[in-house]
């Protein structure tokens, strides 16, 4: 087809405003969306390409923006540009706008850039009144046709024109319905008639229709109906650009994140009928199943009906393989102008034709939406037939796309019944159902006795990991997108509602109960939680499911993205098994294996304990003995107990390391030592308190011992407190243990002819000799290591950057590490000055849905974010120009943050493994330029 500039024209108004087209010409095209719409970007394309459109011209967008910007006044002059256009519509279908002879009867059709699917107005058969029926059923010989679509015409018009309001009825339930008195008072006809459907009305009934009709106008507006055409042309111009600005309108473009400033062009088409007998008929189609991506035409069509009725579902429509009998000569020809059109336009295309008296005329082309499943399948099927590019295949996935693949999915019509119980953070996605329990040991019991069950907890701690582990998903009534819920959910790839604060959530009664929707649910109920929604549902609603390696199409465009993209995709993995899941999605190394997740399970949270509880006497006894000082028992004691349990752990951690370089042999493992503050590993103070207060006198000395040590380490701010590198530098064994067993059990995967590489990484560094002091106690244990096992033993040492302070020193800081990873959670945190555990279930969520903040921070970096780490790689790079920086904070998974961890310049993001497709893609989508790698 060609591609051709638009055709000049005259206007009247100071602007252009408008571009027609008709008798094999047209003066705009089909890249002109922006300022024709979709819908006359295509019609003008059609016509170009020699397609059957009746005659038309579009009013520009650009004139919908200067209705508004005037007060609601069409621009100077734009009405007489309209008039001229008419003229011309009247010459080339040889009809005459009012002519009650030969009349010509128009479309008033809305059409902005993007597809908003029945989101703005359009009105038929304008230009219609008692003298122009008279001459359309003179020229047709059809009676009855013409008092049916002057009906129709007469609804529409009084409906969106003429703002005729709905019937409201209010339910016993105190909810409302809404009917349209239009269809009341044609139910009425039919009813007094015995009619079954609106075809077994003849004539004089819809006279009778028309009248009742003209009385509902006349009623409810306080004036008649409007005979003058060029009247009615004026208000449904109007009446389609204020459509732009209808509540549905104004809603979908939030949902989608579309401007609301483009406006929306207004197409003013002739009609064609297809409601002219059996010869003709309406209809939409797919040029492929927009469901399944399967390569044949897909839609449905009525015959004898125009358009409306097929949308409508007043009649049930047969699929458009029927025309092929009824029409075979209409159906060949569209069949072949569907795949011209999927040739040019190289995507599958949602059409829209009528057929008058055996004539095919094509009202519409534009891409189709489409679900994810035909997306992935439609794209690698084009690449196939040398239609489009790989590159082209994968800028055409949405990010969000390849995430609904691998989740299991609510079956979207069991969800529409289903009673919501109330809507959270959407935390992890994916569909879980389970039986609500409220505690972690319970949630264990129940899974080992083979319930499925959704963990409840107001919010989650590292106590109840174990219940989260066996939890078909997890549902929290704070904390936000990096709380321990969230960040533990997705890592483990469980579906996650958090922060869900109009749920009440009592552990006494074991109930939840939602403030706001007054649904609650007790232990044992089946809840439903979709994680990628954030909604949570009584009842156990039935899913589907998704397995990646039951998906080639999708791996075979992650393989195409590979190829594309530059930033490689780590995973943020603790355990090996975690490390074997990241790798089958295609992942390039361990970006975060977060140690102290290590110390939870089972046993190894008591012997933590152990340490810790003796931690600092025993630190300080160390330092006595190094100083030759002599030691009290206690201190003895103490010391015994430390370092018994420290070995322990060492020996554990050993082996964890061993399972993770040995599942990643040959690839980066990033091991960060320990950064939580001690006491998320104690028992909970309140809890401690109150245990001991209830016991009274007969509280035991454990006890109370335990609630010192408890309160001793209590903190006001944990998160600004001994946590990261401090606690390493307070503690050295801490670094000492988690080293030797880092690197020894480097040397057993490497005596098992294995090619383990450990990369160091130490945590919330602020000040350089935070680092030095730290690569110090390090070295000097990897020294020990190396000259044990008398072999040199390959590893990297480096830092987070999660302090801003330490941007700001990135040039030193770089003199130490070898490598940089952002730990954009905290940087996020002590940036903005917001809590993470605390701002997502308070302010933030809410200054977001204000528009205070444009995005929630903790989801999506922040530009200043995103400056600052520019500024560090730019820092730690003028030092080391090798320096390798990553990102290992919950951004690394979010497509949004992946295109500006892209312009920033890094090596790699690192993400949950459940996560790692999806930035697959959307790394290789950063990498092509910026904007135009999405066509839909
Ligand atoms: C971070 O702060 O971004 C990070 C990865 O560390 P954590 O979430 O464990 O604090
Ligand atoms: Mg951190």
């Amino acid at each position: 087809m060609p591609d051709v500039a638009p055709t000049a024209r005259a206007h009247v108004s100071a602007k252009r405003y408008i571009y027609a087209w008709g008798a094999g010409t047209a003066e705009g095209h089909g890249k002109m969306k922006d300022l024709l719409g979709g819908k006359g970007a295509g019609l003008a394309e059609m016509t170009l390409a020699g397609l059957p459109t009746p005659p038309g011209f579009t009013i520009t967008t650009e004139a919908c923006n200067d209705y508004f910007a005037n007060g609601k006044q069409l621009p100077a002059g734009l009405w007489d540009d309209v008039l001229g256009a008419m003229k011309q519509v009247e010459e080339r279908s040889g009809k005459g706008f009012g002519d009650p002879k030969n009349p010509l009867l128009v479309s008033v059709r809305s059409g902005a850039k993007f597809s908003m699917p029945g989101m703005m107005d359009t009105v038929l058969n304008l230009g219609l009144n008692e003298e122009t029926l008279q001459g359309l059923i003179a020229l047709t010989g059809n009676e009855r046709f013409g008092w049916d679509a002057y009906r129709r015409f007469i609804a529409m018009f009084g409906r969106i024109v003429m703002d005729v309001p709905a019937r409201v009825v209010t339910n016993p339930d105190g909810s409302t319905a809404e009917y349209n008195r239009f269809d009341d008072a044609l139910d009425a006809v039919k009813h007094a008639r015995g009619a079954k459907s609106d075809t077994d009305l003849a004539t004089d009934a819809l006279q009778e229709v028309v009248v009742a009709y003209k009385a509902i106008v006349r009623e409810q507006t306080g004036r008649e109906f409007p005979t003058d055409v060029y009247e009615q042309l004026d208000l449904a111009v109007k009446a389609v650009f204020a459509s732009w600005f209808g509540k549905r309108a104004n809603d979908y473009r939030n949902s989608q994140k579309i401007a609301h400033d483009l406006g929306t062009a207004v197409n003013i088409v002739t009609m064609v009928f297809g409601n002219m007998g059996d010869d003709s008929g309406t209809g939409v189609a797919f040029t492929r199943n927009p469901n399944t991506g399967e390569k044949v035409l897909y839609g449905e069509y009525l015959t004898n009906a125009q358009g409306e009725d097929v949308v409508a579902g007043v009649r049930t429509a047969p699929e458009i393989a029927q025309l092929a009998v009824d029409m075979p000569a209409a159906h060949a020809e569209f069949l072949r102008i569907g795949q011209q059109l999927e040739q040019h336009y190289k995507n599958v295309q949602d059409l829209e034709f009528t057929i008058e008296r055996g004539k095919l005329y094509m009202l519409q082309t534009r891409d189709a939406k489409r679900t994810a499943a035909a997306a992935v399948k439609i794209a690698v099927d084009m690449v196939a037939e040398g239609l489009i590019t790989e590159a082209e295949a994968v800028a055409r996935i949405e990010p969000a796309q390849v995430d609904q693949l691998l989740r299991a999915q609510f079956d979207p019509n069991a969800r529409k019944g289903a009673e919501r119980v109330a809507k959270g953070l959407n935390a992890s996605p994916g569909a879980a159902v389970g039986r609500a329990v409220f505690n972690a040991d319970v949630a264990v019991e129940w899974v080992a006795r083979g319930e499925k069950v959704v963990l409840v907890r107001v919010e989650t701690s590292p106590d109840d990991f174990h219940g989260m582990a066996v939890a078909e998903g997890i549902l929290t009534a704070r904390g936000g997108a990096t709380s321990h819920a969230a960040v533990v959910a997705r890592q483990i790839g469980k579906p996650c509602v958090a922060g869900c604060a109009e749920l009440v959530v009592d552990y006494g009664t074991k109930t939840a109960r939602s403030a706001e929707s007054g649904s609650s649910f007790v232990e044992g109920d089946w809840i439903s939680v979709d994680g990628s929604t954030g909604e949570v549902f009584l009842s156990a609603l039935p899913t589907v499911e998704a397995r990646f390696e039951d998906q080639p199409e999708l791996q075979q465009i992650l393989n195409w993205a590979d190829k594309i993209r530059r930033l490689q995709v780590w995973a943020n993995a603790d355990k090996p098994e975690e490390a074997a899941q990241a790798l089958s999605y295609g992942a390039q190394g361990i970006g975060l294996c977060r140690t102290e997740h290590m110390f939870r399970e089972g046993e190894r949270l008591e012997i933590v304990r152990g340490a810790i509880l003796v931690a600092n006497v025993a630190t300080r006894a160390k330092a006595k003995v190094a100083a030759a000082e002599a030691l009290t028992a206690e201190e003895s004691a103490a010391l015994a107990t430390f370092d018994s349990a420290m070995a322990k752990l060492e020996v554990l951690q050993q082996g964890d390391f061993e399972g993770i370089l040995a599942a990643m042999s040959g690839l980066p493992v990033v091991v960060r030592l320990i950064d939580p503050p001690l006491h998320e590993f104690l028992p909970n103070l309140e809890e401690q308190l109150v245990k001991v207060t209830k016991a009274g006198d007969a509280a035991s000395a454990e006890d109370k011992e335990l609630l010192a040590t408890i309160k001793s380490m209590h903190e006001q701010n944990p998160m600004l407190g001994l946590r990261g590198c401090r606690l390493g530098l307070m503690i050295p064994d801490f670094v000492k243990i988690q080293t030797r067993a880092i690197l020894n059990a480097a040397v057993a995967v490497k005596r098992a002819g294995l090619d383990p590489r450990p990369e160091i990484m130490i945590p919330l560094v602020g000040h350089v000799n935070e680092l030095i002091a730290t690569r110090a106690l390090l070295d000097a244990e990897a020294e020990a290591v190396v000259a044990a096992a008398g072999e040199e033993i390959d590893f990297k040492f480096g830092t987070m950057i999660e302090i801003p302070r330490a941007v700001w020193v990135a040039d030193k800081i770089a003199e130490h590490a070898e490598f940089f990873s952002f730990g954009t959670n905290d940087l996020t945190q002590m940036t903005f000055g917001y809590s993470r555990d605390d701002a997502e279930g308070g302010f933030l969520l809410k200054y977001v849905e204000d528009g205070i903040l444009p995005e929630n921070p903790f989801q999506t970096l922040d530009d200043v974010i995103a400056d600052e780490m520019q500024m560090a790689v730019d820092r730690g790079r003028a030092t080391r120009p090798d320096l390798k920086v990553g990102i290992c904070g919950e951004h690394g998974g979010d497509p949004a943050s992946i295109h500006k961890c892209e312009k920033i310049g890094l090596n790699y993001v690192s993400c949950s493994p459940f996560r790692v497709p999806v930035a697959r893609l959307a790394a290789a989508q950063a990498a092509m330029s910026d904007g135009a790698f999405r066509d839909n």
